[in-house]
């Protein structure tokens, strides 16, 4: 699993990316959307995990120009606006799903592991399948 994690809190950034190496995961970290963009112009990723509260150009605005652009990537928002109207419009705006700060880490690879079998047209879990 090759995941984009677009978050400008470098604390938060920082314990993603040690908890997904410790699961044997991939990630690279965007601050803004500009630098998000330019990594997504190389790689392809298995998970965008987007927050919407970023420097300048909104989560949204990037997640509507990625679908905008047909890049069909799975998207979980990481948001700490638990605002019921937000999540709606994640959601409207392409996301696959959502999850409100301050998450447990056990969830958020669930949440992965969901959107990707999903992406991957595998609708029933294989066991023993973790990616
Ligand atoms: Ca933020």
């Amino acid at each position: 699993m090759n995941i984009l994690l677009v978050e400008d809190d470098a604390m938060l950034a920082a314990a993603i990316r040690e908890r997904a190496r410790q699961e044997g995961l991939a990630l690279d970290h965007a601050g803004d959307a500009d630098s998000a963009r330019l990594l997504l112009l190389d790689n392809a990723y298995s998970v965008i995990l987007l927050d919407l509260g970023l420097p300048g150009e909104s989560g949204l605005s990037l997640l509507r120009g990625l679908r905008a652009a047909y890049n069909a990537t799975p998207v979980i928002i990481l948001t700490a606006r638990a605002q019921m109207s937000e999540r709606i419009a994640g959601l409207d705006a392409g996301a696959d799903d959502y999850l409100v700060k301050p998450f447990e880490f056990s969830e958020l690879w669930a949440r992965m592991r969901a959107v990707t079998r999903r992406s991957e047209g595998k609708t029933v879990p294989l066991p023993g399948c973790r990616d």
